[in-house]
């Protein structure tokens, strides 16, 4: 099908019409914390405009759908374009004009995989850097194996990784390279899978950070230099780990967009995911300690959040006051925090396979959380349909209380943990830690599945205190009573 148009196309984003909106509410990609910033405040800023999902730049079903296309898209010859494809070894090819304002580039792009939506973006753009990321080494690792291999197209070997950039921000896009390539190889190690083969970082100006990812490209918003700094309240500002906001639109070329859901209600499967995976990433590349602060916050804003509504409501929470920051509390960060407290139920070992089998059968089509919950459960052997009932589908929290004391045992002394769940009954990991005297601390999970959970663990030393952590991302207010 050829599809030629004629007449004038508004982009979807002008920056000023996104002043005071929700951001992150749209069916789309588009995570962007915006409030409302007083005019006087904005600085000027380079102009991009955006064709994507939200635009009807070409002919798009109300129900979306997968498909390859190939596009070709002409612009002045000042801009530059990046689009949901790879560009083809002429691209762009110019079109000289006496009157140099009417010279255009010609762009085409080419998309061989299945994509959700197409998109482009035009942009004054330079090229900032150019990598081949081979996957070989993740390859002759290894990694966990689900049971079933992938079936269709088999995955890149590598990704061309291209970061463009407007003019005044070119002098970030070394680093943001270098950075990218590490999140990328780190990903594919976990999926097992690279499901687009090459991606383009465009890095344009934008009063608050974000930004939007398509199949292929990822629009980061750079906020200039004196920005005023009103998103630092949102749930998604994490302060000790400036790259979450790549990490997060680079995850979404697997999950939002190789692996599609199915309507608004299964939205988390992309933003959640996207949202762990860079929590994953903060693990991997800053360490424990940064990993902990994240998920710290994600827990705080969940928790605070919960009475908005399940994680299953989608966009719909926070959408009748207009609340983009409920909204990201829920559907980013609980659904993060749900898929923490899943590996922390199941272990590393089931659940990464888990992640492989789910993704490995969802390339490229619209799922829903039954598919994930059917996923893990053919992994780990566990029955999973009372955690997803009350931590997607329900929107309460469990209440549990806790208490702890010494007692002798055969060849020594045991703490005994004891946790009573008050209504209904959770699946919860909660983390205890046994502070010693005279060794270093050790922490354990405790898989609270029933009622009442006693857990007895033998002492390695002189305790001096049994903590229970807020650092592990489980939405639980653990409170503490004395020895029953
Ligand atoms: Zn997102």
């Amino acid at each position: 099908m050829t599809i030629v148009y004629g007449g004038r196309l508004e982009p979807q984003t002008e920056d000023r019409e996104a002043l005071g909106q929700p951001g992150g509410q749209a069916q789309g990609q588009r995570d962007n914390p915006l409030s409302t910033v007083p005019e006087a405040m904005l600085l000027r800023i380079e102009s991009s405009f955006l064709y994507s999902n939200r635009s009807h730049w070409y002919p798009q079903s109300t129900v979306s759908d997968y498909a390859t296309a190939t596009m070709q898209i002409t612009v002045p010859a000042s801009y530059g374009c990046v689009a949901s494809g790879v560009a083809s070894p002429d691209s762009p090819r110019l079109i000289k004009a006496d009157d140099a304002p009417m010279a255009r580039k010609v762009y085409e792009f080419t998309a061989e995989r299945p994509l959700r939506y197409f998109s482009f973006l035009v942009t004054r753009l330079s090229r900032a850097d150019r990598w081949t990321v081979s996957f070989e080494e993740n390859e002759q690792a290894g990694g966990v194996r689900p049971a079933k291999t992938f079936t269709g197209a088999a995955g890149y070997p590598k990704l061309d990784l291209i970061v463009d950039a407007n003019p005044r921000a070119v002098s970030n896009g070394r680093a943001v390279a270098e950075r990218a390539v590490d999140v990328v190889r780190y990903y594919q190690s976990i999926i097992g899978d690279t499901p687009y083969s090459s991606l383009t970082l465009a890095l344009v100006e934008h009063q608050t950070p974000g930004g939007h990812s398509p199949g292929h490209f990822a629009t980061l918003y750079q906020p200039p230099a004196g920005s005023p700094l009103y998103w630092r309240n949102d749930p998604t500002f994490f302060s000790k780990y400036p790259e979450f906001f790549l990490a997060h639109e680079i995850a979404h070329q697997w999950w939002g967009q190789a692996v599609g859901w199915r309507n608004y209600h299964e939205q988390w499967l992309s933003e959640g995911f996207a949202q762990y995976f860079a929590a994953m990433y903060a693990q991997h590349f800053r360490g424990q300690e940064v990993f902990e602060s994240v998920m710290r916050q994600v827990r705080k804003s969940a928790i605070d959040a919960t009475l908005q509504g399940p994680v299953y409501l989608g966009y719909r929470v926070g959408h009748i006051r207009n609340n983009g920051q409920a909204f990201r509390a829920i559907v980013y960060n609980k659904g993060a925090a749900v898929l923490h407290m899943l590996r922390r139920l199941l272990g590393d070992e089931a659940f990464y396979r888990g992640i492989r089998r789910f993704y490995a059968e969802s390339r490229y089509r619209k799922v829903g959380s039954e598919d994930l919950r059917a996923a893990m459960e053919a992994e780990s052997g566990v029955s999973l349909s009372r955690f997803f009932e009350r931590w997607i589908y329900g929107s309460s929290l469990p209440r549990l209380t806790f208490s702890s004391h010494v007692e002798a045992s055969a060849d020594g002394q045991e703490v005994v943990l004891n946790f009573k769940q008050a209504g209904d009954v959770f699946d919860v990991p909660v983390t205890v830690t046994l502070q010693y005297t005279d060794r270093d601390a050790v922490s354990i999970v405790v898989p609270v599945h029933e009622q009442t959970v006693e857990k007895r663990v033998r002492l390695a030393g002189l305790l001096r205190a049994v903590e229970v952590s807020r650092d592990d991302g489980t939405l639980a207010e653990v409170s503490r009573v004395p020895q029953s």
